[in-house]
């Protein structure tokens, strides 16, 4: 495979970015090598600048559920750009994404735009202090909730910790906010309500956690953190900006059936454009600012070309059959890879149209500290090897790989096949 360009390309963007990029994963680091600049994509396919075709499993890192640009989200976005793209005033398209979303969502009755997951986070979290009048946030160890400071967390020893900051530049003031458990752990959770009592303002959970790999939790653990949260007057928090109109319409929660305080958006919702939301009852939305006095604001929110983007990849995903689809296609591909796999320890993790590559001897892995960091080598080879079978993953191990709507049939058999070469440089 020729990457001359890509590696120009990248030279180049040192000079400019840090580490070359503008968002760390990409740089390839752990996977190694040059990452690949990508020229265009259309349906399940991305080109590279040296014209190398790929069948794409990062899809963005998820946004893209329809696959690359989408002729419906495409004809939305050029109607509404043509007539202005921002006005800082109020546009019937912000209406038409929340009635959207609203009408077919029965555990949240409010939304607030914002312009990423970090930002819908970030906001939820302040929302919950100032609706419960407390500071300290419990979140699990394993659980990415982007780059907010109090959640740049990860766990230190022991079972209830405060932890220690994942990043420089968070002070310790603020790690002491934030209880860091283990997930799949209800004990923890005892622990720390006992610990700190009438003083955490929320749990926050990805309820399916799927940025340090797939780690499925069960939903009997979902319910008891429902049940504890009622209990102390704690709001549980889904941040689903990975799950949200990827598990079904509703997101984890319409999947298991468990109405959380408050749920944060991201990703599919702005159809390729930067876009977050937040949405929780009439009683917790009402706190935020102009009605409330939780202060929350955005130049750019509710934009209407990125409104237009969501509406027209939104009300595809309400297509009849369309997640079931999704799964079909999902199993198929797993399946299908499961079946010529000759390496033992490899093993793929589903949920949907969500999967994962592990590689282990567990028979399910559920909680951060069980994947093998070592196990990561298996998976750097097996990432250059599909690269070179015209097979696209998100260059890392800890990463998930998504189904669009855009694969096809024949694009799983090329993949299957494509593992199947792959996956014997490892025996
Ligand atoms: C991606 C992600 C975020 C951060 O969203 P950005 O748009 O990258 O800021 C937060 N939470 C979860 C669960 C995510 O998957």
């Amino acid at each position: 495979m020729n990457t001359t360009t890509s590696a120009q390309l990248f030279e180049k963007a040192k000079t400019f970015f840090p580490g070359g990029v503008n968002s760390p994963v990409r740089a390839f680091r752990s996977v190694g090598g040059t990452p690949l600049f990508i020229e265009k994509g259309k349906g399940s396919h991305i080109w590279d600048a040296d014209g190398n075709e790929f069948i794409d499993y990062c899809c963005s890192w998820g946004p893209l559920i329809l696959g690359h640009a989408n002729d419906k989200v495409l004809d939305a976005v050029d109607k509404t750009m043509r007539k202005g793209t921002s006005f800082g005033a109020p546009t019937r398209l912000e209406n038409e994404l929340a009635e959207l979303i609203l009408s077919n969502n029965k555990y949240i009755q409010k939304i607030r735009f914002v312009s990423s997951g970090t930002e819908a986070v970030m906001s939820a979290i302040r929302l919950a202090r100032g609706f419960t009048k407390r500071n300290k946030i419990l979140k699990f160890e394993g659980c990415y909730h982007g780059h907010v400071d109090s959640l740049l967390v990860k766990a230190g020893s022991g079972l209830v910790t405060f932890g220690n900051s994942s990043s420089a530049g968070v002070p310790d003031s603020f790690v002491n906010e934030t209880i860091t458990v283990p997930l799949n752990n209800e004990n923890a959770v005892k622990e720390a309500f006992e610990k700190f009592k009438n003083e955490i303002a929320c749990v926050i959970i990805e309820p399916v956690p799927a940025n340090n790999g797939l780690l499925l939790q069960g939903k009997d653990f979902l319910n008891f953190l429902r049940i504890i949260c009622t209990e102390n007057k704690t709001l549980l928090i889904f941040d689903e900006v990975i799950s949200g109109f990827r598990m079904s319409f509703c997101g984890a929660a319409g999947l298991y059936d468990i109405k959380p305080d408050m749920i944060t958006y991201g990703k599919i919702i702005g159809g390729g454009f930067p876009v977050g939301a937040y949405g929780a009852s009439h009683e917790i939305m009402a706190c935020v600012s102009p009605e409330g006095p939780v202060y929350q604001a955005g130049t750019l929110s509710g934009n209407p070309v990125a409104m237009s983007a969501g509406i027209a990849q939104l009300t595809e995903c309400l297509s009849k059959d369309f997640y079931k689809d999704l799964e079909t296609k999902t199993n198929y591909l797993v399946d299908g890879i499961n079946k010529i796999n000759p390496f033992p320890l490899f093993k793929m993790v589903k949920l949907g149209s969500i999967f994962w590559i592990a590689f282990t001897t567990k028979t399910s892995i559920n909680n951060a500290d069980e994947i093998d960091a070592d196990s990561m080598k298996y998976f750097k080879v097996l990432h250059h090897a599909l690269l070179e079978q015209g097979v696209y993953l998100g260059p890392s191990g800890y990463e998930v790989g998504f189904i669009s709507q855009a694969h096809t049939y024949e694009d799983l058999d090329k993949t299957i096949k494509a593992f199947e070469i792959s996956l014997k440089k490892l025996v």
